[in-house]
């Protein structure tokens, strides 16, 4: 019987020592949620990162960890502190990351980490190649393993192997810049099936293999000399019933079961019914737009003083990455930026923002999703944006306006939403007040036809869809032989 393997940098599990014990919680990204269930129901094992280096896993516990990851089908990978600084924080975040999202200036060429980077990959793809049996169904995900698949595919010609890129794909003329593109590229080309969000990734993608590798590219195949690989794009939803339903039972939650978060939410609701809320929820990321976006609020309140004390920015920024340089100075700009804001703005019974630097429990950010008229997403690049589908999942009474960066992949599927480019204040100060007095007739018009949209394509079907499509592949590949 053939099995699924996921391969992604981080298991869907976070292991943590608390007391000299090993505590097991899952993680909440979107990746992790929306393969849960076909990891869960189907016969799969996955493969990834603890959370834990080896020089903090106490020697003694270093079987516990193993058996820990083993009781829910995990196979953990061990990384130490030098191979986390090259490969994770180093290669993937300091070169990929910028690089992908366009960020140039910030893309270092370090060819240390380009080889920690090599030598990580190896490591996942050996780990892979120890429990792959002949049949089984591999998909690896995302940016930290583009070489995995042609890894696996040196040793195992006949494998099945699917790979997807979570983050854009950058046009060509940005990604040839790289000094390693032909192995980043010949990397993963070893899968039989390559999935982006949105066609222009696709697009993008594909240019970059026949200029570059000049490979022929036929449609969405590319040919290499002994067999086809196929590109599409797969736009990933959410778990569109979890929110849901979580938004609902918020609904019902009596005073005593309610969060502090609530309560102080519903305060400033009852003393101030006619003022808007808008929500705005990123990880403190450079490529979220979050400067610009506080910039571009500014702007809207120096032009239309009337909407003094009547809005109010609920910002949520999570901390991510703070090792690395770029990161820091963000994080002091903002700090910098809502400061100036609240002291011009300030009156004595409002701040214009309200600003939490941490990450929230997942029944916080349905108080949020569900308290929040509107929500103000600005990404300057971003592969999809959860978020901007979350918040529409949770409106479950089809009110709330959504005005989303044309620069999200999300965009693509959400034309009802406020479209805006983040870099045009003006812009993004008409949408604003625009969402403040749309009627509640055309927000419920719009909201539902977003949500029947992200409830047909949830992220299940996402990973049906992808799965369907690899096992076609193969099928195709064995009527050729
Ligand atoms: N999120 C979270 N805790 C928080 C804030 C956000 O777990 O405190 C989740 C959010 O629900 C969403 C994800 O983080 O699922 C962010 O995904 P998105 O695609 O918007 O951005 P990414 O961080 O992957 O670039």
């Amino acid at each position: 019987m053939s099995k699924t393997i996921i391969i992604s940098n981080r298991l869907p599990l976070q292991i943590s020592l608390e007391n000299d014990d090993l505590k097991v919680s899952p993680s909440v990204g979107g990746l992790a949620t929306g393969l849960k269930s076909f990891h869960r129901d189907g016969d799969s094992i996955w493969i990834g990162w603890t959370g834990l280096t080896e020089e903090e896993i106490p020697e003694h516990l270093k079987e516990d960890v193993k058996e820990k990851a083993k009781e829910e089908a995990c196979i953990s990978v061990n990384l130490n502190q030098e191979e986390l600084d090259g490969f994770y924080y180093g290669f993937s975040n300091r070169t990929i990351w910028p690089l992908f999202h366009y960020f140039m200036e910030f893309t270092e060429a370090d060819k240390e980490h380009w080889e920690t980077y090599k030598r990580v990959n190896q490591k996942y793809a050996d780990i892979i190649l120890e429990h792959y049996e002949d049949g089984d169904h591999i998909w690896v995900h995302d940016y930290q393993l583009l070489l995995v698949p042609n890894m696996i595919r040196e040793q195992q010609p006949d494998a099945i192997i699917g790979f997807f890129n979570h983050i854009p794909f950058p046009s060509y003329e940005v990604f040839r810049t790289l000094p390693w593109r032909e192995e980043v590229l010949k990397g993963m080309l070893g899968a039989d099936l390559i999935g982006f969000h949105t066609y222009d990734y696709e697009r993008h993608f594909l240019s970059s293999v026949s200029r570059i590798l000049r490979h022929q590219v036929d449609f969405n195949e590319v040919a290499l000399p002994d067999r086809i690989v196929k590109v599409d794009s797969f736009p990933m939803g959410i778990d569109y019933n979890k929110f849901e339903s979580a938004a609902l039972n918020h609904f019902e939650n009596t005073a005593e079961e309610q969060s502090e978060l609530q309560r102080r939410l519903d305060h400033h609701l009852e003393a101030t019914p006619d003022a808007k809320l808008i929500l705005s929820i990123d990880r403190l990321d450079y490529t979220k737009g979050i400067a610009n976006r506080l910039r571009a609020f500014e702007y809207f309140l120096d032009n239309s003083p009337r909407y003094i004390e009547k809005i109010r920015l609920v910002m949520l920024a999570v901390p991510s990455r703070s090792n690395v340089p770029q990161y820091q100075r963000l994080k002091r700009e903002i700090d910098e930026l809502v400061g100036r804001i609240n002291g011009k703005f300030s009156t004595v019974s409002w701040t214009p923002i309200w600003y939490f630097y941490r990450s929230m429990p997942f029944e916080n950010l349905i108080d949020l999703y569900t308290s929040c008229d509107i929500a103000l997403l600005t990404p300057i690049r971003d592969g999809m944006n959860l978020v901007a589908k979350e918040y529409v999942a949770t409106r479950t009474n089809h009110t709330g306006v959504l005005i989303l960066s044309e620069m999200a992949g999300a965009a693509q599927e959400m034309n009802e939403a406020l479209i805006i480019n983040p870099n045009n204040f003006d812009q993004i100060a008409g949408a604003i007040e625009q969402a403040i007095n749309m009627p509640e007739e055309e927000q419920m018009q719009r909201m539902k036809m977003l949500q029947k949209r992200l409830k047909r394509y949830s992220v299940e079907k996402w990973a049906q869809d992808f799965m369907k499509t690899l096992r076609n592949t193969k099928a195709n590949r064995d009527s050729f032989k």
